[in-house]
């Protein structure tokens, strides 16, 4: 069986190091805030070169909390990526701001900086976009956007711990970046977990305080906040964790040579586009025809397990049915039938990478 994930073959490699990082843990009995929780924030901040990092309880309050944190003017809209996860754009409206879905390229199924642009209006006041699959945005773009039209900028990093855009690590590019640390991400806790990045002194402050009840000391609350904290047993596990995340990223990257190398040429695949000068963190490899439910089945048969990224596009969503931007000719609302995620990760080897892609050129052989 050749596994999408394997968190059991992952915590046996780790146990050497993780059962006493979590037992010290119950022993010392802090479970809210204290050294372990200020350890990896120092180290995630150093990790990802930003200045602040903040733990929250998941990268959907994250990103809300983030939004909260710039004080967009009232009734503003925030331009997102049509092909993403929810909590892209759940967290535009639950901090009470419009969404507005742009489209994705399609090459790298990102976002697309030329549409996004088109989507600019005189009430827009940020862009989030997101580092889909673990590769960069196209970053030199959206700065540039958001420099001429005075916008803000949110970098969805939840998929790309450690990826580089021109040599400099993702989050703290733009104004203010988002991870999760959800289970089944590249660097994942044992539960939820989340972390903010930021150069800005002002924005780290504020979201420090918002996630925190409003207050920077015990009962101090200036203003009211809300309780998004990272658990000190979720830092722990994350510091054992961040000791591997390089090597990680470098054996996702390995399987992807391998599939880029043995499934280049197909006329019936398309390969997934990366762009240069970036590392990309591979947190999905993400292949396209128009036999997708097939190639799924027939992958299932020779026991690979493989994952859709995403099936229905945000727009198409019945709870973005008041936007009425599922039928507009967008790409994403025709890609999510074409899109399959092949099985990537540190559990994987070059000899299982190579059964999956027998596999595929199987399929049509
Ligand atoms: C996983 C994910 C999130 C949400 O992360 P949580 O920590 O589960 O809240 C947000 N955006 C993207 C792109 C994701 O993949």
């Amino acid at each position: 069986m050749i596994k999408f994930l394997d968190l059991q073959s992952q915590y046996a490699s780790l146990r050497g190091e993780m059962d006493p990082a979590i037992a010290g843990i119950l022993r010392d009995a802090t479970f809210i805030g204290g050294a372990p929780v200020q350890a990896f924030e120092r180290e995630f901040a150093a990790y990802q070169q930003a200045k602040h990092c903040i733990g929250v309880a998941n990268a959907t309050d994250g990103l809300e909390i983030a939004l909260e944190a710039l004080d967009l003017p009232k009734g503003s809209e925030v331009i997102v990526p049509a092909n993403s996860f929810i909590a892209s754009s759940e967290a535009v409206t639950t901090a009470g701001y419009r969404v507005v879905f742009a489209d994705a390229d399609p090459v790298t199924y990102g976002l697309d900086p030329r549409d996004v642009e088109r989507r600019i209006t005189p009430r827009t006041s940020a862009i989030i976009l997101v580092h889909l699959y673990g590769q960069p945005a196209d970053l030199g773009a959206f700065l540039e956007i958001a420099k001429r039209h005075k916008l803000r900028l949110i970098e969805d990093a939840a998929q790309a711990h450690g990826a580089e855009w021109e040599g400099r690590r993702v989050g703290a590019i733009g104004d203010i970046g988002v991870f999760s640390f959800y289970p089944g991400k590249n660097l994942g806790a044992y539960g939820d977990a989340g972390a903010i990045v930021t150069n800005d002194d002002a924005l780290a402050q504020r979201s420090r305080m918002i996630a925190n009840h409003g207050r920077l000391d015990k009962y101090n609350h200036r203003f009211e906040g809300r309780n998004s904290r990272l658990d000190t047993l979720q830092a722990a596990v994350l510091s054992v964790k961040l000791r591997h995340l390089d090597a990680w990223i470098d054996q996702r990257n390995a399987i992807a040579r391998v599939y880029l190398n043995e499934l280049a040429g197909l006329d019936w695949l398309t390969l997934p586009g990366s762009r240069a000068a970036v590392r990309h963190a591979y947190h999905l490899f993400v292949v396209r025809t128009s036999e997708r439910d097939r190639l799924q089945a027939h992958l299932a048969s020779h026991e690979i397990q493989t994952g859709v990224h995403y099936p229905i596009s945000l727009p198409k969503l019945q709870a973005y049915d008041y936007l009425g931007q599922g039928s507009e000719p967008m790409h994403a609302n025709r890609l999510d039938v074409q899109l399959l995620s092949l099985p990537i990760g540190e559990h994987l080897t070059e000899a299982d990478a190579r059964v999956v892609t027998e596999a595929v050129r199987a399929f049509r052989a």
